[in-house]
């Protein structure tokens, strides 16, 4: 039976001497998803990926990969497992075609009828036979994504893979990641730096800084995760309105704003429907009520900056 989760690890640390790079992380990455591993320059994305896959030893914690615990099986493990952390490198005097069968010769037949398939994949099929130096940094990235596919892997690992990419480029590749996991059941775990890419790529992320895991799960459930809840109402009476919220245990605040009231919860969101039976007895006409959602952008920077920047200030900046 196949595991359910693609990569786990639990309590997984590396030091450095007196820094520690990776910190106690707890990761939970579904199989068939694309995950984003999302946190700024030297927060421990690439010393995670070299510890999954065994290029660095962990200093504490466990790990397994497709089921497998690593290191221990790690031969067998990474055969269905694809990985780029640098950035790849090719014979740049040889097309891409003739790039994937110098490494489909090494690890066999199977190998070679995959060349077609992954140059497709990959996008290539029209330049395959182009010489590599005439590639696009794009194209190169992709061609790393086609050498990967010639194993056939159930999960690919890829470091930033879209760094150094132009608009064009990203979208590129993210047809190509989302079609590898929606058409090809494949996992996709990639680390990055860029909020708006993960978000756009991604099923699910873990957000991390400073070698912790702040949060983790589906991207729309970390968009709402915030831990404040905010309604927007709009009202016929605005004055009457503001008195009857100022009295309910209900509200930490509220106050006009351009749509009308804003109104923070002390409780979570489910208390939106008490609130509009409280303003209608108050006689308070409600024409809209409505939750604010808070974008991932704005979590990701209130998580990153550490500082608990009013919400407001953040949506000029989004
Ligand atoms: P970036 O995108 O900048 O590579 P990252 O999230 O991948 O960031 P890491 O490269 O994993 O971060 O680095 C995490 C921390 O560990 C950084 O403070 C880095 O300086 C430190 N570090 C990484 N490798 C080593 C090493 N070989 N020796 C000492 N410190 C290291």
């Amino acid at each position: 039976m196949q595991a359910e989760r693609a990569i786990e690890t639990s309590g997984l640390t590396k030091r450095f001497g007196e820094r520690t790079a990776v910190d106690g992380v707890d990761l939970l990455v579904p199989r068939g998803s694309a995950f984003g591993f999302l946190g700024p320059n030297g927060a421990g994305k690439t010393t995670t990926i070299r510890m999954l896959l065994g290029l660095t030893h962990a200093s504490a914690g466990q790990m397994s990969v497709l089921g497998h615990p690593v290191p221990a099986e790690r031969a067998t493990t990474l055969q269905r497992v694809g990985a780029i952390v640098e950035d790849p490198c090719f014979h740049p005097y040889l097309s891409g075609r003739e790039n994937l069968r110098v490494v489909a010769a090494v690890r066999g037949p199977e190998a070679a009828k995959r060349i077609a398939p992954a140059l497709a994949r990959a996008g290539l099929s029209e330049r395959a036979d182009d010489k590599v130096k005439q590639y696009s940094q794009g194209m190169r990235q992709r061609l790393g994504v086609a050498r990967c596919l010639l194993a056939d892997p159930l999960l690919l690992i890829l470091d930033e893979p879209t760094n150094g990419l132009d608009p064009g480029g990203i979208q590129e590749f993210r047809e190509m990641i989302r079609a590898m996991v929606e058409q090809e059941g494949r996992t996709v775990f990639l680390s990055s730096h860029l909020l708006d890419e993960v978000e756009k790529i991604c099923d699910a992320a873990a957000i991390v800084d400073r070698g912790k895991i702040i949060t983790q799960g589906p991207i729309a459930e970390l968009a709402e995760g915030g831990s404040r809840h905010e309604l927007i109402l709009g009202v016929d009476d605005v004055e009457l309105a503001l008195g009857a919220l100022a009295a309910s245990e209900l509200v930490r605040e509220a106050r006009r704003s351009d749509e009308g009231i804003r109104v923070i919860l002390s409780g979570t969101p489910r208390d939106a429907a008490q609130i509009n039976a409280m303003l209608v007895r108050a006689g308070v006409g409600v024409a809209r009520l409505e939750p604010v959602r808070h974008s991932l952008e704005q979590r990701f920077l209130q998580i990153t900056s550490r500082l608990d920047a009013p919400v407001e200030r953040q949506e000029v900046q989004a």
